[in-house]
């Protein structure tokens, strides 16, 4: 007893930077609506072209069947060097009960699966990290103690978007606005037909964040403060 995967919100409440943190969900269901053409893309370009028109640090959750599915794209995030790279499992399993309604890993594979995300997305070098984003961000004692083995720092954030399924982009620029701090977490996906409108906020966002004197900077800075 005593060892458990820490677990943060945000970094410390001082200096003027934000993490922008983008997850990269990827189940089977999703492989499924891509392979059958029902959805075109789970990887939405269109924020890594303005991330990178603006020269924008941010950090991206990827799940390993993600990787594995867009082996391009993440060669291209991790071939930036404001971007960094983290781990959020490998194919989306819930792992704790009542977790919306993903499909629930038991507690004694948690740590294998985490491990294996890290083997998938190590070959792509670039600012890896052992930052951990649960699905749903669903965590509880016995899955904190599963992934402590791995030396993970789990990562929440204080900054919800909602950007899941979406319906307009305002609402978005809203609820980063209203609650973002000096050392807030926002997070965000990428996963385009899953948030269909976080590539339309994201100016919007970045304009606010200026507006309030707020920069953009990769996660590990932020959570080392200063
Ligand atoms: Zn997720």
């Amino acid at each position: 007893m005593g060892t458990r995967a820490p677990v943060v919100d945000h970094g410390p409440r001082t200096g003027n930077r934000v993490a922008l943190t983008f997850d990269a969900d990827m189940t089977d269901g999703m492989l499924a609506n891509l392979r059958s053409g029902k959805v075109r893309s789970y990887a939405n370009l269109r924020i890594l072209d303005l991330l990178e028109r603006e020269q924008v640090p941010a950090t991206f959750f990827l799940t390993g069947k993600w990787v594995q599915r867009y082996p391009e794209v993440t060669r291209r995030i991790a071939g930036n060097p404001r971007f960094e790279v983290a781990n959020h499992t490998y194919g989306h399993a819930a792992f704790t009960a009542d977790c919306y309604d993903l499909p629930r890993l038991p507690v004694d594979e948690l740590a294998a699966d985490v491990a294996k995300t890290f083997e998938v997305i190590a070959p792509y070098g670039g600012r890896q990290t052992r930052y951990f984003r649960f699905p749903g961000l669903c965590h509880d004692a016995a899955a904190l103690d599963a992934l402590a083995p791995l030396g993970v720092t789990v990562v929440d954030g204080d900054v919800v978007s909602g950007d899941p399924f979406a319906k307009a982009w305002k609402p978005l620029v809203r609820a980063v606005l209203d609650h973002v701090r000096p050392g807030s977490v926002v997070i965000m996906h990428v996963t385009e037909a899953n948030a269909a409108m976080t590539d339309e906020a994201l100016p919007h966002i970045l304009a606010g964040l200026r507006t309030r004197g707020l920069t953009p900077a990769p996660l590990s800075e932020v959570l080392a403060g200063g």
